[in-house]
Formats: C-alpha cells, sequence, structure tokens
C-alpha cells in the first residue's frame, strides 16, 4: 500500500483520471484532513474503492502526547514499519482582545517536524544524536506529521502555521524527501504553508545548503552554531570536523534571503563551555556583516547529559553586549522542557504500545 501522502499533485493527476478528481482528493487530504477513502463523498465510488486498494492515508499513528504546563504537546508517531520518532506542537501565542473585544492578534502556531528517525550528526548535547541513526523518512511522512497535528489540534485549514524542521534528524542530510515535502507543504491548494513559514535548521552542511540555496525556495535558514571557534565546535559538533565554521559562513553569504528576514543562528548556551563574553565577541565578530538573528537557547540538561544549564545572568550579560553592539539577540524561552520536548530532547522511544495515551506533566 502507498503512502498517498508521497505524491505531489501532478504525480496524483496521473494516477486518477480525469485530473479534477486529484484536485477533490487533495483537498480532502489537505484541507478537511479525510484519512479515509470511503468519507471522500463527492469521488465515484469505484473511484474511492480504487484509492482503497492502492493508498493509504493513514500511515502514521499517534502513540502517545504528553502535554507540558506551558501547553507544548509532544506526539510520539509510529510508522508502518514499526519505527518512533517524535513531533512537538507549539502554541507560540494566544488569540488576543482590544479593549473593544475586537481580536488584535490571532493564534500563533508552530510545528516541529522530524525528518529522520534518529540522525547520524552525533552532536554531543543532543538525545537524538544519541539514539544513533534508523532511517529518512518519506516525503509522505514527513508531510504527514504536520497533518496529523493539525487534525488533532482540530486547527482550521486557514490558521496560520509556521514550519520549523528541528525535530529529529539533519533536514539537508535527507535532501529530496525534504524538498519535496516543503513544496507539498506549501501548495496553495493544500495546507498552503508558504515557503516563507518554513525554516529549515541545519548542524551546517556546507555544500547542501550551497544546494538548498540554489532552488531559491524562499524557505528561512537557521544555522545550529552553537560555538564560535572549531576547537569547541569540534566537541560539541563532530560534523564541524569535516565542515568548519568558516565553510558554513561562507555558504551562509551566499544563501538568497528574503529582505525582510534574517538567517537565525541558534546558540545553545552550555555553562563554561561558550557562555563568555569572550565567546559574545568572537560571535559578533563572526557574523558581521551577515543579516543574522541570534537565538540563545540555555541547555536543558536530561538524565546522563554530561553538560550543564549556563546561568540565566551571565546569559543576559551575553545577550545585552550582542544587543548594544547592534546585533540582534534573543534568548529563547525553552517550551516544553518538562515533557522533553525542548532543543535536543528530542528521542528514538521503541514503544510497541499502540494504544494512544495523553499525558500531562
Ligand atoms: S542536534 Fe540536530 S543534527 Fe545534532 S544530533 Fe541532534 S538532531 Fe542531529
Amino acid at each position: 500500500m502507498e503512502n498517498i501522502f508521497n505524491y505531489n499533485l501532478d504525480e496524483l493527476k496521473s494516477v486518477l483520471t480525469p485530473s479534477f478528481r486529484a484536485k477533490q482528493v487533495w483537498r480532502w487530504l489537505y484541507i478537511n484532513y479525510e484519512d479515509d477513502f470511503n468519507m471522500m463523498i463527492n469521488i465515484p465510488k469505484e473511484m474511492r474503492n480504487k484509492l482503497h486498494n492502492q493508498f493509504s492515508a493513514k500511515n502514521l499513528e499517534i502513540n502517545n502526547i504528553q502535554t507540558s504546563i506551558d501547553g507544548t504537546k509532544k506526539y510520539l508517531f509510529s510508522t508502518k514499519d514499526n519505527y518512533t520518532f517524535e513531533s512537538v506542537f507549539l502554541k507560540m501565542r494566544d488569540k488576543e482582545f482590544d479593549e473593544n473585544d475586537n481580536i488584535k492578534s490571532r493564534e500563533k502556531y508552530t510545528i516541529c517536524v522530524s525528518s529522520q528517525i534518529g540522525c547520524k550528526i552525533g552532536c554531543k548535547f543532543c538525545r537524538t544524536g544519541e539514539s544513533g541513526f534508523t532511517r529518512n523518512l518519506t516525503v509522505g511522512e514527513i508531510v504527514e506529521q504536520v497533518i496529523a497535528i493539525k487534525k488533532e489540534n482540530k486547527i482550521l485549514p486557514e490558521k496560520c502555521v509556521n514550519i520549523v524542521y528541528m525535530g529529529m534528524g539533519e533536514p539537508l542530510d535527507n535532501f529530496d524527501n525534504l524538498i519535496k515535502a516543503i513544496k507539498i507543504i506549501s501548495h496553495i491548494d493544500g495546507l498552503s504553508i508558504s515557503t516563507r513559514r518554513q525554516t529549515i535548521s541545519t548542524s551546517g552542511i556546507s555544500p547542501m545548503i550551497d544546494a538548498l540555496g540554489s532552488l531559491n525556495l524562499g524557505v528561512q535558514l537557521a544555522i545550529s552554531l552553537h560555538a564560535v571557534n572549531d576547537e569547541t565546535r569540534n566537541k560539541l559538533m563532530p560534523i564541524n570536523k569535516v565542515y568548519n565554521i568558516e565553510s558554513i559562513m561562507e555558504s551562509v553569504r551566499k544563501f538568497p534571503i528574503d529582505m525582510r528576514k534574517r538567517v537565525m543562528f541558534e546558540y545553545l548556551m552550555i555553562k563554561d563551555i561558550n557562555d563568555s563574553i569572550k565567546n559574545a565577541k568572537d560571535l559578533l565578530r563572526l557574523l558581521n556583516g551577515i543579516k543574522a538573528k541570534v537565538n540563545i537557547i540555555l541547555f536543558n540538561p536530561y538524565s546522563g547529559s554530561k553538560f550543564q544549564r549556563p546561568d540565566i545572568e551571565q546569559a543576559k550579560r551575553f545577550a545585552d553586549f550582542l544587543c548594544k553592539k547592534g546585533l540582534l539577540c534573543t534568548i529563547r524561552e525553552s517550551r516544553g522542557s518538562d515533557i522533553d520536548a525542548a532543543c535536543g530532547q528530542l528521542k528514538y522511544v521503541d514503544s510497541k504500545n499502540k494504544n494512544v495515551s495523553h499525558e500531562t506533566k
């Protein structure tokens, strides 16, 4: 049985004739979040049977949902071949009203999508890296995470959702599937999540950043930098021995950036490793001339991790120094850390239990 979410609209048109039928099915899948072909009532019975026999629109099961005190939800998905991976749903902002009860701003959601089961990169601070690499997610599995999470949270199709490829895995290590998934997710007749709302976060595989840039898709780029010199970065991220900081910066400089946007540099701050003012000065020098934004994330210790969370006052001094020098810098609130849904905390879980359970911490 084929995963129907592996197909883009043109491919679907080539198997469903007349082609307007493909568009109808597409709308059922991406706008109505319908996973049962028999419920697609405007499709002739014969075609529904064909779809049922050839395709599956439910290729992932939600095995578990954990809800954080801040509302962040972590989903444990299982695949048809019995592997599991995690994705995260974040409600970034509630609907806000002004004094006259008019809507001032709408809710803002972000879905943190996984691209692989496990990861080859092996960053030393990351639980996913510790679990090793199992396999790439297929196009359909990447796309279906978004649909499953939107459906479970009853998010209407027209609501704004941002996608960050910051879940399990290195997205640029699953390049072809990622690119096809991005195009399907942004398709105007379906989920319609613009490429400008999709951010690819990479550990810095320079040639693949170049390849992504050459496609000029309009996606946002985030670099997991975490260190300002190769010596420290080699220790935190072994990939740096292959693609060092200089090669990453060279690729970033060439990357096509939307006029209104900046390249995000993720900086996981770890106590006594990369949190000094000297490090801040070096970071400033490194990003000189790049339209950049620095996002400081305080390391979230997990059981067995050898690093420590930095002092918040030190993080503020670090951020203040950069801001005063004119570099946009924020300390990111670490959401979902009580359910291990924060950055670097997702992991492969061997789960045989297929019952959905909701846990709240
Ligand atoms: S931080 Fe990202 S790239 Fe590094 S091991 Fe974890 S999932 Fe892979």
